[in-house]
Order: structure tokens, then sequence, then C-alpha cells
């Protein structure tokens, strides 16, 4: 999928400075140093690597390359000597500060990333690279459809607050419980939120988002599309739509993981 990159792109490196447990899916972690202070403010769907420390490890090796070879150096290294890695979105940016927040949707112990945040206490080191975004609508004054599940709700709501205010739309926001809603999200008048929370259903994440859009009907106006979540689901969708006349250039659709699959490194 196409992305923008920022202007600037290099390894940095911070510490966590502060957790907080959101709701009983979402822990939000703020990390704190310098050289965040360099980061660019793309908002919206804004994502970076993270990379956080393997257990047993006390220091935090960082890949040296900042382009694209980065991922064949670190991949090269033994696992004993790097990082855990892994793609999360800035919730927040306050590069005055030199902070970001970055909210993890929490999925049990089976992956690095979620016990890592459920745990990780201030002082422990951070490295980020910056990816860049992905929401890249076609024209600026398209009717929105934004959808995705617990790990693209923080990506979602970053979009929301960076719409213009005349934007109108709709947003679809699956997550684990109705305790996970955010009432007061910050949202523009004309864009609907529609929550949906999957409760006891044994549902795969974003399967009740895929039902759900795929049976709601489309306004006819020209449509930008984003979605994403786990892979199933913005496959799936953009499947649907393009069946139903949206233009596949109108849809960015995102793979944020796999079902049974860890991601790389
Ligand atoms: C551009 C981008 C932005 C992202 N932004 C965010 C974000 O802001 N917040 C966020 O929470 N996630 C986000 N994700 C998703 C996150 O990168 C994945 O969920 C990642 O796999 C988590 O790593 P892990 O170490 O916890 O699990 P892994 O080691 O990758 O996987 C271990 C197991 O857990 C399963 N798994 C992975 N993620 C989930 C999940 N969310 N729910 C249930 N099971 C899961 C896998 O299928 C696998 O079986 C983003 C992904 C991308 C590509």
């Amino acid at each position: 999928m196409k992305i923008q990159q920022p202007k600037t792109r290099h390894m940095v490196t911070g510490e966590v400075v502060a957790t907080k447990r959101l709701s009983p899916t979402f822990v939000r972690v703020t990390i704190r140093g310098d050289d965040l202070t360099t980061l660019d403010d793309m908002g919206f769907d804004y994502s970076v690597r993270l990379f956080f420390l393997r257990e047993g490890q006390t220091a935090l090796e960082m890949p040296t390359m900042s382009n694209n070879v980065w991922i064949a150096q670190f991949l090269l290294k033994p696992k004993s000597r790097r990082p855990w890695v892994r793609n999360y979105t800035i919730r927040s940016i306050r590069p005055d500060l030199g902070e970001v927040d970055i909210d993890f949707a929490l999925h049990g112990d089976a992956g690095p990333a979620s016990a890592w945040a459920a745990a990780v206490q201030p002082g422990e080191p951070v490295g980020l690279f910056p990816e860049g975004i992905y929401y890249l609508p076609p024209a600026p004054d398209r009717r929105v459809l934004l959808v995705g599940e617990e790990s693209a709700v923080p990506a979602i709501l970053s979009i929301l607050e960076r719409l213009d205010p005349a934007t109108v739309g709709d947003a679809y926001l699956e997550v684990p419980l109705a305790d996970d809603i955010i009432a007061d999200a910050d949202h523009p008048a004309g864009v609907t939120l529609h929550w949906l929370a999957r409760g006891e259903s044994a549902a795969h994440p974003g399967a009740l988002a895929l039902e759900t859009v795929s049976g709601a009907e489309l306004s006819g106006d020209p449509l930008y599309v984003w979605v994403a979540g786990e892979q199933a689901l913005p496959t799936g969708l953009r499947r649907d739509l393009v069946t139903r006349g949206v233009p596949k250039g109108d849809i960015t659709f995102v793979g944020y993981w796999k079902h049974g699959r860890a991601s790389v490194g």
C-alpha cells in the first residue's frame, strides 16, 4: 500500500516515562527523549517501528542504518543481541517535549509487544523508526469510511482528530468490550462513530466490523475508505466494496497483523 514517509527518517531512542490503563483492553505508554524532538508530526495514522528489550537484555542495540536496509542489518544479528520490533501508531505526539503516546491493544502474553506493554515500567529504553502515513485520500473533500478493530482504533482516533471539521462520513470501531468504548472521542460533527463491542462472542477480531460494514448501505457520494486491522478485515472489506462499485484507488487497506502468525522480528 502507498505510504508517505516523513521528511526526516532516522532511528531515535527514548525511555518510557509513564503508562496508563485506558480501559480493559488498552494501555497507553508515553515515551520521552531528546531525540524525539526531531520527529515530524505527521498525524493521521503515522506509524513507527517500535524497538524494545527482549527478556534478559539490559541494553538496547538499535540498528545503525536509517534507510530500508536496516531490516536486513537487524535480522542478521543473533536474537540474543537484537531487541524485539513491532509496528505501532503514534496516538499523540508532542515534538516540543520530545514525547509520544502509543496505545497498545492488549491480547495476552502470546505476543511480546502485548506482554511488554502490560508490564513495562518507567525508565525502560525504547527505540523508534518512523514509517509514515497510509491515510492518503485522493481528494480532500471526500466522504470518509474508516474501519478497524482494536489494533487500528488508535489510528482511527488519531485520524478523526486531524480531519477537517467539515468532513462527513462514518467510522466503525470494533473493540472487545463495551468498557473499551470512548464515548467522548474527538471527531468532526459530520462523522458518525459506530462502536462495535464483540462482547462474549468468540469471533476473531475484525469479523464483526467486516460483517457490519459489508451489510451497511453506501451513501452514493464519492468515498475515501481507510480500513486496517487483522488481515481478513481489510482484504475482505476491500473485496466487498469493489464489488459494490467503489474504485480500488479510493480504498486504503492495511493488514496490521495476521491471525495465528507472529510479526517478523
Ligand atoms: C502500521 C501498523 C500500525 C499498528 N498500530 C497499532 C497500534 O497503535 N496499537 C496496537 O495495539 N496494534 C497496532 N498494530 C498491530 C500490532 O503491530 C500487532 O498486533 C502486533 O502483532 C503485536 O505484536 P505482539 O508482539 O503483541 O504479537 P506477535 O508476536 O506479532 O503475535 C503473537 C500472536 O498474537 C496474535 N496477535 C497479534 N496481534 C494481535 C491482536 N491485536 N489481537 C489478537 N491477537 C493478536 C498473532 O496472530 C500471533 O498469533 C499496528 C500494526 C501496523 C502494521
